[in-house]
């Protein structure tokens, strides 16, 4: 299947070979030919998947090849919206579209909050064909009647559940209810699939198409899932420790708290590691800055809150690490969504205090998978994780026989660099602990493994 064959104008395809797409994602398969026919979308994708330019794609191919209906002397009105939960995802997916939109001219801008009005209301008053928005400021614009949305055709509503997560669902039914009824085509994209975003594209969307390219709370195979006991205590001196085994390695690290990530994001630069951390309460543009630093290697290490991170969009991170287990077990989905993306390998590190055993427990039971469950020498924790009536090592769900652990034939965990051997909680036959890497950590001294399950 090529761009060429899914119907995509010449414009378009200039535009996608420049930057070296060469063949549309599965998403991209299913969702562009569907949307270009006009039909409403329900889409279960998530960020990784190529989901920006599958609504993106057929969305400035209309724009620029379905002249708009205007009145005589009336103002120029957006005709299409893009709805994201963040200002970084509006950011990114106005980027992708302008990317993909270089060779016509389809005038748009962004819209989130946390910035001045000035330049915003400048492009609103301009005239522009496309907007995406954050939810909160598009309301602002709305009560100061500064964008007029009686013009949308196309309506994008980007990581929904993330935006009803973030209580935006009230905002969103407001600005759906300014929104033309009829000859609106809408589409959806979401990671999951929850009653509310149901009943959200039963009430606004016609008899949308359904398509799904990741079955849910998927991971990728490709990704090595590592877990280190530690007490609460020691948690910043271990993180360290790991960073410091191979300093050039890029790293994204989540903290449940601002915070948190803030605390920690100063002890890893006095530490001698660069760093920079991004949460809601940084201003967009030390966010911004932190990101293109990260992405452009000048920072090795980005310390991030969920919220802050969702939709970051860094090709081939080849690390996470969860520095506190997300609260929710589908955010680790999330978290680690971010690295083993296009077959390449990567590894999801959680550092996980006792008190949190009952979050990885719940994340394990969501991947249903084994997860490798490492003490690091001189990090082992005084209070061990209690596992209740799960103890690790039992088997007590389906799926396990799937570890990456027991591919091999070897009996114990390779040790690199000499580790002594030491007494680990290693259930029986449980040894393991080869690592897929090909040794990129640099040889992180690890104690034996045992599995989470
Ligand atoms: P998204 O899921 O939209 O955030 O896209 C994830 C990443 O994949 C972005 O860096 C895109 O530029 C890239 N991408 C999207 N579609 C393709 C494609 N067909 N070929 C190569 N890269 C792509």
């Amino acid at each position: 299947m090529t761009f060429e064959t899914l119907g995509l104008a010449p414009a378009l395809l200039r535009a996608l070979d420049e930057q070296g797409y060469t063949q549309p994602t599965p998403i991209q398969e299913q969702a562009i030919p569907l949307a270009l026919e006009g039909h409403d979308l329900l889409a279960g994708a998530q960020t990784g998947t190529g989901k920006t330019a599958a609504f993106g794609l057929p969305l400035i191919q209309y724009l620029a090849t379905t002249p708009q209906e205007v009145q005589r002397g009336a103002p120029r009105r957006p005709r299409a919206l893009v709805l994201t939960p963040t200002r970084e995802l509006a950011v990114q997916v106005h980027d992708s579209l302008r990317g993909y939109g270089k060779y016509l001219r389809i005038p748009s801008t962004t819209i989130y909050g946390g910035v001045g009005m000035g330049n915003q209301l400048d492009a609103l008053r301009r005239g522009v064909d496309l907007v995406i928005a954050c939810p909160g400021r598009l309301i602002d614009h709305l009560e100061r009647r500064s964008v007029d949305l009686s013009g949308i055709e196309i309506l994008v509503l980007d990581e929904a559940d993330r935006m009803l997560d973030m209580g935006f669902l009230p905002s969103i039914k407001r600005i759906l209810a300014k929104l033309p009824k009829q000859n609106r085509q809408t589409m959806l994209f979401s990671a999951t699939f929850a009653d509310p975003i149901r009943e959200l594209a039963l009430e606004f969307m016609r008899e949308p198409k359904q398509i799904q390219v990741t079955p849910r709370n998927t991971v990728a195979e490709t990704i090595t899932h590592r877990v280190h006991p530690v007490d609460g205590s020691r948690k910043r001196d271990l993180l360290l420790h790991l960073l410091a085994q191979d300093s050039r390695l890029q790293t994204l690290v989540f903290a449940r708290t601002k915070h948190g990530s803030d605390k920690l994001a100063t002890f890893l630069e006095k530490s001698g590691i660069k760093t920079a951390a991004i949460h809601g309460n940084k201003s967009q543009g030390a966010r911004q800055r932190a990101l293109s630093d990260f992405k452009a290697g000048r920072i090795n290490v980005l310390v991030a809150t969920d919220i802050a991170a969702r939709g970051i969009d860094i090709d081939q991170l080849p690390q996470v690490i969860n520095f506190d287990l997300p609260m929710v077990a589908e955010d680790y989905v999330h978290r680690i969504g971010r690295t083993g993306r296009n077959g390449s390998t990567g590894q999801a590190i959680s550092l996980v205090a006792q008190d949190e055993a009952k979050y990885l427990r719940a994340i394990v039971r969501l991947l249903n998978r084994d997860m490798d469950l490492r003490d690091v020498p001189g990090f082992e924790p005084q209070t061990p994780i209690r596992w209740g009536n799960s103890a690790p090592g039992k088997a007590e769900l389906p799926g396990g026989e799937r570890t990456p652990r027991r591919n091999g034939p070897q009996k114990h965990a390779r040790r690199p660099h000499g580790d002594a051997p030491r007494h680990a909680h290693a259930g029986p036959k449980k040894h393991g602990g080869q690592r897929r890497d090909g040794g990129r950590s640099g040889g992180a001294r690890q104690g034996q493994s045992r599995p989470a399950r």
